[in-house]
């Protein structure tokens, strides 16, 4: 693998990071103070081209590749971890799922308006119940001849509230062995169904900017062509799509992870105790040091992940390991921030706070750091391929 980005994925870099810090980063102290998202920011992004990286040019997309999705997600993950979401509701999760299972008439209702953002997505696994152990979701599909009735509930669903279409996982078969094979996947629209009502969640530690919610189904109609795949191959959709997710926070987290040690490095020559700059004391060098091997190292687990993607192979072990590592990765470079900041990592007039609250997400999303380790080793007992 060669490490140097071609001229290419230079440029798209170059604008990802000018986009961060023209359009996000003079808001977002005041914007994650009031919880705003703005529907603006998510299509500004999809006009140039950020969500497209991962889907063909035939679907209204730019074909650039998993790499150029990680290099350009992380421009906007260092200044800001919120608004490094949409590319997880957007593409990552709904739209490239519908590319890899849906049929040519949901590929063309859906990814296009997706990549373009004139549909905000979302996906929906996780039930009040069901976290870790995704084959024990409650929420239940019964065929009938005016389509799929959906009784359950989701909740801690990315955009839920705000989205227009949602990738959905549910039993249609209560009684099959194993059991997750008797889930399926579906492409549900969110909006005019007197069944489904969504609500926003408030109690979050972080991530202020980009919304979380809850999905109720209650008697809800859904039409049998919002089936995605086949009956019975819901789980097997639902590690596939993970897989992408998975990618996607880990190089968000790595934008933390980079933006927690920009400002550590600029603090630390600022601030004078003894008569000197804090960054002439050998254990803020060690700090320093440490944070950038860990940001190195976990940039480079991502792109190691993506390139082996964008080669058309499967790289569910390296997408584990490198989300595993970027999530701790990053929950260590905020940490040790707000010890470098001292009281003043405490407030919330620097960013290393928000740094720090929102890299804790990274630990839980897309399967927490404990099941990323069952999953490497899974992988080591040979107990998976
Ligand atoms: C900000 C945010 C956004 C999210 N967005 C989405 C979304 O868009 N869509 C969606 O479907 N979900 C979403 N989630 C939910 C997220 O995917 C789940 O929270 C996650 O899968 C963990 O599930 P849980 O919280 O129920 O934890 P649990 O599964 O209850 O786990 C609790 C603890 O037990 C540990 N544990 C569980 N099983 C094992 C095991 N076998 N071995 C070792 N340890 C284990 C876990 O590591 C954890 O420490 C989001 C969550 C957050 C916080």
């Amino acid at each position: 693998m060669d490490f140097q980005l071609d001229e290419e994925l230079l440029a798209m870099q170059e604008v990802a990071r000018e986009f961060a810090e023209n359009e996000i980063a003079p808001n977002i102290e005041q914007d994650e103070k009031e919880h705003r998202f703005r529907p603006e920011i998510v299509k500004k992004m999809a006009d140039l081209g950020f969500f497209g990286c991962v889907i063909p040019e035939e679907y209204g997309g730019n074909g650039a590749g998993h790499l150029a999705s990680m290099v350009v997600t992380e421009e906007i993950a260092r200044v800001s971890a919120s608004w490094g979401l949409p590319f997880n509701v957007q593409t990552m999760g709904p739209a490239l799922t519908i590319l890899r299972w849906g049929t040519e008439e949901q590929k063309h209702k859906y990814i296009k308006p997706l990549v373009d953002a004139d549909l905000f997505g979302c996906f929906a696994i996780t039930e009040p119940d069901t976290g870790s152990d995704v084959a024990s979701m409650k929420t239940y599909a019964v065929k009938t001849d005016e389509g799929y009735v959906f009784n359950g509930s989701k909740t801690w669903i990315s955009s839920a509230h705000v989205a227009d279409v949602a990738v959905v996982f549910a039993y249609t078969d209560r009684e099959a062995q194993p059991r997750h094979r008797g889930m399926s996947a579906f492409v549900v629209d969110l909006k005019n169904n007197p069944g489904i009502t969504t609500a926003p969640i408030e109690t979050k530690l972080g991530l202020f900017c980009a919304p979380t919610g809850s999905i109720a189904f209650e008697d809800a109609v859904v039409p049998h062509d919002a089936l995605l795949g086949k009956e019975g191959e819901g789980f097997k959709i639902c590690m596939s799509m993970l897989d992408c997710t998975r990618l996607s926070s880990a190089v968000r987290a790595v934008g933390v992870a980079r933006g927690a040690l920009e400002e550590s490095v600029k603090y630390a020559q600022e601030r004078e105790q003894f008569g000197k700059p804090i960054a002439s004391f050998q254990m803020i060098q060690e700090q320093l040091a440490q944070m950038k091997v860990e940001e190195d190292a976990a940039r480079l687990l991502v792109w190691r992940a993506a390139v082996k993607r964008d080669r058309g192979e499967r790289n569910s072990l390296e997408v584990s390991i490198a989300k595993y590592y970027a999530a701790e990765a990053a929950v260590h470079a905020a940490n040790t921030a707000v010890k470098i900041f001292g009281s003043y990592g405490f407030s919330s007039e620097y960013p290393v706070e928000r740094y720090l609250r929102d890299s804790k997400s990274f630990q839980i999303v897309e399967g927490t750091s404990n099941i990323q380790k069952v999953i490497i080793s899974s992988y080591l007992l040979g107990k998976k391929k």
